[in-house]
């Protein structure tokens, strides 16, 4: 296939790496950014899309989105796809995907899961919004850069859910820190602790698979000083989107609000800042009940 990218940081250009080295012809975009190796570079966006049957976009956020949009959709071909895998609001997803439409495009949003370490390894889990004709498309690319793809619904559906799991995420790395930060405060051995909730009712991934405690459970960024993997400041982004697609589809979700709040304050006004979102734990720990 013939495949624009545009956005080539952190995570765009391992994924644009992947299909050059799985035979697709690639020509990607970035305003800053180098192009990888085998990806041929175009000098604006509307050079990636002519004559493209899939563009892939990777960017920061859902008004960059739009702009960059604006620009590929009226030169692209009509029964082209444009795939975003950037992280955006429900509303920007949406509304590029009516622009789309429009001009004869087929358009999914596809966010990703997985972060820097399944982009480059090809592991990334993609969560689609958009028509069966748009998935089926793109689903081959899926499954060179990443290894599920599910098909979640209409356009917008792939960013439900994806800011639906952060959501999730976010509560929970904040409930095992604390509690880790409680159990500290009692006496409980962390490996104990440890051993007993990842077999018990309170286990979860960011227990048993990401645990913030330096040196219990399996490897994670608590073990390497806190440097990301997934950075606080992505966490905080992907709240605040859930907590933007709770207004305005007036969801009652406190629990989301509170982490927003508490990633916001660590993020802005704590030097989390650059730090992983597990650092929560050493957070909670200098803590007590007032502050
Ligand atoms: P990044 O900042 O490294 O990359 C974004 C790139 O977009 C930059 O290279 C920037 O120069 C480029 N860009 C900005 N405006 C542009 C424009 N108008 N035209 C062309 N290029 C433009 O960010 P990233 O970590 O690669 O994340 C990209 C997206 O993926 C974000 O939406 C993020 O939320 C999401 N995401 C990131 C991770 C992660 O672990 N990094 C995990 C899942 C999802």
């Amino acid at each position: 296939m013939k495949i624009g990218f545009i956005g080539l940081g952190n995570m765009g250009a391992p994924m644009a790496a992947n299909l050059t080295a799985a035979g697709h012809e690639v020509t990607g975009f970035d305003l800053t950014a180098p192009c990888p190796e085998g990806v041929t570079k175009a000098e604006t966006a509307a050079d990636v899309a002519k004559g493209a049957d899939v563009v892939i976009t990777m960017l920061p956020n859902g008004a960059i989105l739009r702009s960059v949009a604006d620009e590929v959709l009226p030169l692209m071909a009509e029964g082209s796809v444009l795939c975003d895998c950037s992280t955006v609001d429900v509303e920007s997803a949406r509304a590029v995907a009516d622009k789309a439409n429009q001009t004869g495009v087929l358009a999914i949003d596809a966010p990703v899961s997985g972060g820097i370490g399944g982009a480059a390894a090809g592991t990334l889990t993609f969560m689609a919004g958009g028509s069966d004709e748009a998935f089926a498309k793109v689903d081959p690319l899926f499954d060179i850069m990443g290894q599920k793809a599910v098909h979640c619904g209409a356009s917008g559906a792939g960013q439900a859910a994806k800011i639906c799991n952060n959501m999730i995420l976010g509560v929970t790395m904040i409930a095992t820190c604390e509690a880790f930060a409680l159990a500290d405060k009692l006496g409980l051995d962390r490996q104990k602790m440890f051993d007993v909730v990842s077999t018990s009712s309170g286990y979860s991934w960011t227990m048993n698979a990401y645990c913030p405690a330096p040196g219990v459970g399996p490897q994670s960024p608590a073990d390497n000083d806190y440097k990301p993997g997934f950075a606080s400041d992505l966490m905080l982004k992907d709240l605040r989107l859930s907590q933007q697609a709770a207004e305005a589809a007036d969801a009652d979700t406190p629990m989301g609000q509170i982490a927003t709040a508490l990633y916001e304050q660590f993020v802005e006004k704590e030097n989390g800042a650059g730090t992983d979102f597990s650092a929560m734990l050493p957070r909670f720990e200098k803590r007590g009940r007032k502050a």
